[in-house]
């Protein structure tokens, strides 16, 4: 029992030249022998022996001086007297921290209650956005646990195992620390399936020496192609750990005889060339198995890994993987983040950032994926990951679910997030266990449950500077926007209830009493005509003359005009023949996408400082367009001589005088051609033709009348 800081400060110095950093880690030694003096381990031992044997996990992944002092420093806090300022004082504050992070994390149990599960979510995420670090001794400190976890009692065992395996394991993977995951990964499943373990590694053992032969005539036949051309190179033999040799027989249902790939033949280059080149040598003297060929050098995996993949099956029938890298990517592959940051440590913050941005951002997505437990066993499930994480909070349900959210985002976007339904009800929120005003900014790591009501009345205008995301504001103002429309509309229903015993219709009004007597272009359903009426866009007692039959269509847009002049504060006729609540002087645009013409139903659309574009309302840009910069425009029925671009295509056969007969109709309609143009396919004329119209009626009659003209067979209007 080695109780003396000597192996990890000649490891330490390998790397660490610094003779000051060198010698403050031999007092933290001391400090912490100090400390844990009298304590013992279940095993009987020192407890000395743990933060020693945490120090030298540190140590062999080259991390930095305040990263080893915090691993033997670990427990102090927890199981003596020492308090923070102490550490800081001797130590700075960068391992005080680390320490206190650490500790918290120790202390949380994530196999318990949902509630639990989303503050121990919340306490995970809050020590890593503080610095990363304290993971990583926290990953040091389960490792050493679970070397020595036969100690424990069979139920915590069974715990910290699974615990082991949903937590920590993932986060390994997710810093690209192979070694450890792998470790990890093993004793945990050794605790959870011990048939499965003792079988795999039986058979292993019973296969070993064959294995060896095998890898022998492979690696002589590689070298000998290798060195022909003369590529300087290192090749190592590894077998798959038997965790991951279990999960494949699972997951792809086989004995252990069937899982082929059992070795990854590795071949260490200098140089990235080097690895294309010896893929080429290989490809070109074994023969490679379809489909298998990766390569993560272009397209590095998410945790950084680097590597040239390929499996290949040799002459007599054996299948080894074969993985090409360089020795730098070795060392990536291997110790995963400790490559790049471990001894840049306290330089490097903003490398540090971008890892714990990616590391957040993953871990969110592993908690949902929990759910599902079979996803953690799943590798690839991290690749898709590309989203920049600083700009973005996690804000935790109640039950542990993970909600992300831009900065700055309030009860009501995550209510929304949750579910409309729930949005729209929301009447409050609580946060950590205090009620908060719904404009509340939420934080990583809060708990934020909604409170609703089913008497709220939905939300209200100043909701819609309170809501940070896109998404929550459409909501609310699409909510808002119908709730007025159907005020409206009941208003229009009491106006013309009142004045409707005076007619013979005397009955309610149905939507086909609408449709009889209305012209479709200018009121297409009982709910506009009613919406009119509650806006005074048209009166009752005029909608009902013409329902009823009793007065001209004239009169009726006389009473709109008049009322529409008489409310005109808010309005404005535009040379368009467009009207526009609530604006004036606004810049108004016929788009010419869809080229409305009056009588076609259009809305607005608000354009970044070129005004409002009006579009007709089956406009492909407008069924796909932002809603909530679309707004209410109206045909005027003042503007009588303005003439309106459309264009037409016409389908006909082929046959003499055809584009005569169609010029002369049109001419005859009173519509002035812009431009006309014909092609012709097999028997088919096509022709397309550009035209000013008055409005809608007249274009109506007039492609009726084209359409009857002889060996014309269709015709449509396009946009162009
Ligand atoms: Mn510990």
């Amino acid at each position: 029992m080695d109780l003396t800081p000597k192996k990890i400060i000649e490891k330490a110095n390998e790397y660490i030249i610094n003779e000051q950093h060198l010698n403050l880690i031999k007092d933290a030694f001391e400090y912490a022998k100090k400390k844990h003096i009298n304590q013992f381990r279940k095993s009987g031992e020192p407890y000395l022996i743990h933060p020693i044997a945490v120090a030298k996990i540190l140590v062999e992944y080259q991390f930095g001086p305040d990263t080893i002092i915090s691993g033997l420093l670990h427990d102090v806090l927890e199981d003596t007297d020492t308090e923070h300022e102490e550490i800081s004082k001797k130590f700075g504050e960068d391992v005080a921290n680390i320490v206190e992070g650490v500790t918290k994390i120790t202390q949380l149990n994530f196999t318990s209650k949902a509630k639990a599960i989303a503050e121990n979510h919340q306490k995970m995420i809050l020590a890593m956005t503080e610095d990363l670090r304290v993971i990583i001794v926290k990953l040091a400190d389960r490792l050493h646990n679970m070397r020595t976890i036969e100690f424990m009692p069979e139920e915590k065992r069974i715990m910290k195992c699974r615990e082991t395996m949903e937590i920590f394991v993932p986060l390994a993977h997710r810093l690209g620390m192979y070694r450890m995951k792998a470790e990890l990964e093993d004793i945990a499943y050794k605790h959870l399936d011990r048939e499965g373990y003792v079988t795999i590694s039986k058979n292993l053992a019973n296969t070993k020496e064959q294995r060896n032969k095998d890898l022998i005539v492979v690696i002589n036949d590689i070298t000998k192609f290798l060195d022909q051309e003369t590529i300087k190179h290192d090749i190592k033999g590894r077998i798959k750990n038997i965790y991951s040799i279990a999960k494949k027989m699972k997951q792809k249902n086989k004995n252990f005889e069937e899982i082929f790939d059992l070795l990854a033949l590795r071949i260490i280059v200098d140089k990235i060339e080097d690895c294309y080149q010896v893929l080429g040598i290989i490809h070109h003297n074994f023969k490679p198995i379809p489909k298998r060929f990766k390569d993560y050098i272009a397209i590095p995996k998410i945790n950084m890994y680097q590597s040239l993949h390929t499996t290949i099956l040799t002459e007599n029938g054996k299948i080894f993987e074969v993985q090409i890298r360089t020795l730098e990517m070795d060392r990536v592959a291997e110790i995963g983040i400790a490559a790049h940051w471990a001894y840049k440590e306290g330089k490097s913050k903003q490398i540090e950032q971008k890892e714990i941005a990616g590391v957040l951002k993953w871990y969110g997505d592993i908690i949902e994926q929990a759910k599902d437990r079979d996803s953690l066993a799943n590798d690839d499930f991290l690749i898709n990951i590309k989203e920049d994480l600083t700009a973005n909070i996690f804000v935790f349900t109640p039950n542990g679910d993970v909600i992300m959210l831009p900065k700055g985002a309030t009860p009501i976007d995550f209510a929304y997030r949750i579910h409309s339904q729930v949005g729209e009800r929301c009447v409050g929120a609580i946060v950590n266990n205090k009620m908060v005003p719904l404009d509340f900014p939420l934080d990583t790591g809060d708990i934020c449950n909604i409170r609703t009501s089913k008497t709220s009345s939905g939300p209200s205008d100043s909701w819609l500077k309170i809501a940070k995301t896109a998404q929550a504001r459409s909501k609310i103002r699409t909510f808002i926007n119908k709730r007025d429309r159907d005020l409206l509309i009941e208003e229009g229903r009491k106006k013309i209830e009142e004045v409707l015993p005076e007619y013979e219709l005397g009955k309610k009004l149905e939507d086909s009493d609408v449709k009889k007597y209305y012209n479709t272009n200018e009121i297409y359903d009982l709910e506009s005509l009613l919406y009119n009426i509650g806006k005074n866009n048209i009166s009752a007692r005029s909608a009902l003359n013409k329902l009823s039959g009793k007065a001209e269509i004239k009169q009726d847009e006389a009473t709109l005009i008049e009322q529409l002049n008489k409310s005109a504060k808010a309005k404005q006729i535009n040379i368009h023949g467009i009207l526009v609540d609530g604006l004036n002087n606004s810049k108004i645009k016929l788009s010419n996408c869809c080229n409305p013409i009056p009588g076609d139903p259009i809305t607005g659309f608000v354009t970044k400082g070129m005004g409002i574009a009006v579009h007709r309302e089956t406009c492909s840009n407008i069924l796909k367009s932002d809603s909530n910069r679309l707004i209410p425009v109206y045909w005027s029925s003042s503007n009588t001589n303005q003439k309106y671009r459309v264009h037409l295509k016409i389908l006909t056969f082929k046959r003499n005088n055809m584009v005569v007969d169609i010029i002369n109709t049109i001419s005859a309609q009173g519509a002035n051609i812009s431009n006309i143009n014909t092609s012709s396919k097999n028997s088919e004329n096509i022709i397309k033709v550009g035209l000013d119209v008055l409005n809608l009626n007249q274009l109506d009659k007039l492609m009726t009348k084209i359409r009857n003209i002889e060996d014309v067979y269709q015709i449509v209007r396009v946009n162009k």
